[in-house]
């Protein structure tokens, strides 16, 4: 068994879609960055591809890159997870967190985890997702951005 951790930021601009875990949320502001800018989905792939010592989401999906122009976040989900299974490896579970000041995250957390795990192609069970504000501290706080924190344990699939 191995364990990854995953870290992201994104900045919050006015006049961009909200995608959160999959999932498009109704707010007056969405997150700047060259894909859908997917904060949590994002620390989830760098803690999956930690896990499995494969680099990080960056290096994987160059944001230099025109084919991942404005790309849904679900989408490198699952190419992430084909590296894992090509590099020998199955997923045990995620626990990510997600920190917002705004909106609430809590009613849209069962659509995430059945997004992701679509995207993932495993049980829900496997995905946990929780959300904190910081308490209007930082940038997080003054809505400035959003940050996402992420462990995965992942375990191979033959000893060897
Ligand atoms: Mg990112």
């Amino acid at each position: 068994m191995r364990v990854g951790f995953g870290y992201d930021v994104h900045q919050l601009v006015e006049g961009r879609k909200l995608f959160l875990g999959g999932v498009e949320i109704p707010h007056t502001m969405g997150l700047l960055g060259h894909s859908d800018a997917d904060v949590l989905i994002h620390a989830v792939c760098d803690a999956l591809l930690g896990a499995a010592n494969l680099g990080d989401i960056g290096h994987l999906f160059p944001d230099t890159d025109d084919a991942y122009k404005g790309i849904d976040s679900k989408i490198l989900l699952s190419k992430v997870m084909d590296a894992l299974a090509e590099a020998g490896y199955r997923l045990g579970n995620i626990d990510c967190t997600l920190c917002a000041q705004q909106p609430k995250i809590a009613p849209h957390i069962p659509a995430m985890r059945k997004a992701m795990a679509e995207a993932m192609r495993c049980d829900e069970n496997a995905i946990s997702i929780k959300a904190t504000t910081t308490e209007h501290l930082g940038f997080v706080g003054k809505e400035e951005g959003m940050s996402a924190y992420a462990v995965a344990l992942i375990e191979a699939i033959a000893p060897c």
